[in-house]
């Protein structure tokens, strides 16, 4: 039996054991196996067997009861394993549907994201009247403005917007009860971490705090008791995170200006079905795609330089299908859920260890297959050793029939 700790028991976090009954870890954390025994509310149970789920995956079994309980809970499994259904499913049960204030606010690093969030919440609660706006930058403040004003019970949105609108006091914060920070490792690094403060500080008092990421590093671990109480930890081993659906290859390409080339030479394997390509900046991004282009490949791209108009628009016609390859920067790396993306490219490769495991959880969503291909210079063969090594898991050199792979 697993730990508390270490919540996939099962091979691929998805809550694929055998158990059809709540049990205890021995560290005291309660395991539910179903949704209907979880003690949610009917039109919430309704909403979530309508949106085609049918059974918790791991983190949802063990991490929901805590966060409807009002505790401080910190959640960390792998990617695609369903931890934004997890607290959107505890932020519905909490709120108060007659009190049109927002009760819940959730903060996320990516406007798309945001906006990815608020869908699903919206979608879970389809059955409970609920109003849940998605605040981010980019957008028209006088609509968010009216939206605050009509009232809203669940908030998703970036901390910069969120800040603006709660200092003009349109969104009030007195009846906020829980404050969700997803991807938190990356909401409470050097980028974020004033601005999450800076909002924290409107929060009533004792506001409940959820941290939730598929990466959680010691560092951010210890100053989470800045601002958390006793928070209960659910965490997954980090040799787990890498998922076992997700294989992983790598490409010698010796010089930059070979990459190209392995890029075009792929390119038929990249629309099998959709592929998400990272480059480690903005204008790596512009010059790939226009290289593409020019090459007559049909490419997307998308960074976060484009007005936000256009970037909806791309994110529409890769969620549709009608875009297949996506050539982005890291604004892509965390949370984004495209089920049919199969395959991701480094072009670069990325520069933390975090952003290796957020990138490749782009695929093999939901336990879906998935195959991660990085393209590597010589001097990179170390930084990919060392991912392999921290990981505990193998990046093997690409085959030929990589395309019988996906
Ligand atoms: P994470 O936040 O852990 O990266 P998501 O919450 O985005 O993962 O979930 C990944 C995918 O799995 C989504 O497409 C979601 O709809 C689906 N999913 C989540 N929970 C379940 C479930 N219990 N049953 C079936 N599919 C699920």
């Amino acid at each position: 039996m697993a730990s508390g700790r270490v919540v996939s028991r099962g091979r691929t976090g998805l809550g694929d054991e055998d158990d059809t009954l709540q049990f205890e870890t021995s560290d005291g954390i309660v395991v539910v196996p179903a949704f209907d025994k979880m003690g949610l509310r009917e039109e919430l149970v309704r909403g979530i067997y309508a949106y085609g789920f049918e059974k918790p995956s791991a983190i949802q079994q063990r991490a929901m009861r805590p966060i409807i309980q009002q505790r401080d809970v910190i959640a960390q499994a792998q990617s695609g394993t369903g931890k934004t259904a997890t607290f959107s499913i505890a932020a519905l049960q909490t709120i108060d549907v007659q009190l049109r204030e927002t009760q819940v606010l959730i903060l996320s690093p990516t406007r798309e994201l945001a906006s990815q969030i608020q869908k699903v919440v919206l979608a879970l609660g389809d059955y409970m009247s609920i109003q849940c706006h998605c605040c981010i930058g980019g957008t028209n403040i006088g609509e968010d403005i009216r939206k605050l004003d009509y009232g809203q019970h669940i908030v998703s949105g970036t901390p910069g917007r969120v800040f603006d609108m709660i200092k003009r006091r349109n969104l009030r914060t007195r009846s906020i009860k829980m404050l969700i920070l997803d991807e938190a490792d990356e909401m409470l690094d050097k980028g974020f971490k004033e601005q999450i403060y800076d909002v924290y500080r409107y929060l009533p008092p004792g506001t409940q705090v959820v941290l939730v990421s598929a990466t959680l590093p010691k560092d951010v671990l210890t100053m989470t008791n800045k601002f958390m109480t006793d928070p209960l930890r659910i965490m997954v081993k980090r040799d787990e995170l890498t998922l076992e659906g997700i294989k992983q290859f790598f490409v010698s390409v010796e010089r930059e200006e070979w990459k190209f080339d392995t890029l075009c030479d792929l390119y038929d394997t990249l629309t099998i079905t959709q592929a998400v390509i990272f480059c480690n900046t903005k204008r790596k991004v512009d010059w790939l795609t226009e290289k593409m282009r020019d090459a007559n490949f049909t490419v997307a791209s998308m960074h976060g330089d484009m007005p936000q108009k256009e970037r909806d628009e791309i994110m529409k016609e890769f969620r549709g299908g009608a875009s297949r390859v996506l050539i982005t920067t890291d604004v892509w790396a965390r949370g984004i859920d495209v089920q049919q993306v199969s395959l991701v490219i480094n072009y670069d490769l990325p520069n933390n260890r975090e952003l290796y495991i957020h990138r490749i959880g782009r695929s093999g969503r939901y336990g879906r297959k998935g195959v991660a291909i990085n393209f590597v210079k010589s001097d990179d063969i170390r930084i990919l050793r060392d991912i392999e090594q921290y990981y505990s898991t193998q990046i093997d050199e690409m085959p030929m029939n990589v395309a019988d792979l996906i």
